[in-house]
């Protein structure tokens, strides 16, 4: 898709209304690979050069996602490409498979995931 300031602002409108649903604060959003490459290096290391490959990247540890627009063939991808990246974000620990596709689609229907909390270590435990 073509990245001009109306879907700029399209996306970080989706970005906001999804973070809300998803208990989340919202990430910084990336839209394009100079943006990746602009990012502070200890922010995208690992997934820098690489990010074009993608349709979208978490940096969870930075707080940001990577949307790559241009390589986005449509808005059906682009709405699910946010949705899977911000569940990232929501679920830090979980890999791709499964339970992840479906946590996906339950958020692309309107879903809302309450806040994600540390499990409580045991008193006296370390
Ligand atoms: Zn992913």
């Amino acid at each position: 898709m073509k990245l001009g300031p109306e879907l700029r602002l399209a996306i970080l409108e989706k970005v906001g209304i999804y973070s809300a649903r998803f208990s989340i604060s919202e990430p910084r959003v990336l839209l394009t690979t100079r943006e990746v490459l602009d990012a502070p290096r200890d922010m995208t290391a690992g997934r820098r050069t690489s990010a074009y490959k993608y349709y979208g990247v978490s940096y969870l540890q930075h707080n940001t996602i990577f949307i790559n627009v241009r390589k986005i063939p449509n808005e059906r991808i682009l709405e699910n490409t946010i949705v899977h990246e911000l569940i990232h974000m929501r679920f830090r620990y979980m890999s791709h498979g499964r339970r992840f596709n479906r946590l996906v689609r339950r958020g692309l229907a309107g879903a809302r995931f309450a806040p994600y909390r540390r499990r409580a270590s045991r008193r006296g435990k370390q």
